[in-house]
């Protein structure tokens, strides 16, 4: 705290003005230097085949590590991102980066399916962004086969036509499309039949009180006969314990990510994870009738 006070341009405002607001004009004015000042960086959290425990991707998490303010969330910089236009730099920086590393990646585990990157509504709706989406992968020389954008289920509330247009867009380009946070954003089913998406991404929140919550459960049985039916793969995010990992795999759920089998870790640290862990699997246990 005590280095945090003195000359920056964080605390003098913040005693007279709403608290989030001088937070909100903080984060905007480093935002746009961290681009250049390399402030940003990138880790990598895999995602896994709950059948045969395979490493099924690796999902690109920002990281912004400033001189003084240290760690600041993705949760918080994104928004200020989204608001003052600074997304769409960032996020072809983002592309960039995670196509450069997927080359290091597929050099540690050459099965390695794809790298997910997370691409902010705003940023989704844009005109132009499929096109310019088209040009980076030549640019970076990626197949398009190799990426798979999630945008999260709120891009329906916001614009339902063009999300479906987009949508249809990139499939043809070739890249594989995820709905993150699946079952927050309260999206119309008419419209997700609609989509051409290949995975729901189940968020998070269903996950974190399956023990508890017979509602979480029924939740997540009725979400994946949905996604199967619609042809959809299902990956369950956040999952963190033996029990939500056993519930998942019964309840037929395709893939999951979560501490319980992996955290984000920078570039070679992923490599080195999936060195080791190529072909290693879970043992069998659907026998044993998991504590819920
Ligand atoms: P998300 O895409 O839904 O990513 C999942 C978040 O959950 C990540 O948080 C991840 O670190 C965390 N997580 C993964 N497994 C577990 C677990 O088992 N338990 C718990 N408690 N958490 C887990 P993170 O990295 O802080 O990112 C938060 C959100 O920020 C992301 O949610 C995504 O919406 C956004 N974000 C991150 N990077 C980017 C980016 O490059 N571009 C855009 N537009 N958004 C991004
Ligand atoms: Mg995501
Ligand atoms: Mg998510
Ligand atoms: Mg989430």
């Amino acid at each position: 705290q005590a280095k945090q006070r003195g000359r920056n341009n964080f605390q003098w405002y913040s005693g007279d003005l709403n608290a989030s607001v001088a937070q909100f004009i903080n984060i905007r004015n480093q935002l746009s230097k961290a681009i250049e000042t390399d402030q940003f960086s990138l880790v990598y959290q895999p995602k896994f085949d709950l059948r045969s425990g395979q490493c099924t991707g690796v999902e690109a998490l920002a990281r912004w590590t400033h001189p003084v303010l240290g760690e600041v969330s993705p949760n918080e910089f994104i928004p200020v991102a989204e608001k003052t236009g600074l997304i769409v730099p960032f996020s072809e920086w983002v592309i960039r980066r995670a196509a450069a590393d997927f080359k290091r990646l597929v050099l540690a585990d050459p099965d390695l399916p794809s790298v997910s990157v997370n691409i902010s509504p705003l940023h989704f709706l844009r005109e132009h962004f499929v096109e310019r989406l088209a040009e980076l992968l030549t640019e970076c020389q990626l197949d398009a086969q190799y990426l798979d954008i999630e945008v999260t289920e709120s891009v329906l509330l916001k614009d339902p036509e063009t999300t479906v247009r987009k949508m249809l867009a990139l499939k043809e380009l070739g890249v594989h499309l995820s709905l993150d946070d699946f079952g927050t954003g309260f999206s119309s089913l008419n419209y997700l039949k609609r989509l051409p998406i290949d995975t729901l991404k189940i968020d998070r929140s269903f996950i974190a009180d399956l023990a508890h919550n017979k509602g979480d459960a029924a939740i997540i049985q009725g979400i994946v006969s949905m996604a199967h039916h619609l042809n959809m793969k299902v990956v369950a995010e956040g999952i963190e314990t033996k029990a939500q990992y056993s519930f998942l795999r019964r309840a037929l759920c395709d893939e999951m990510q979560g501490y319980y089998r992996a955290r984000p870790m920078p570039l070679e640290e992923v490599a080195q994870f999936l060195e080791l862990h190529e072909g290693l699997t879970e043992p069998e246990d659907d026998e044993k009738r998991p504590t819920l």
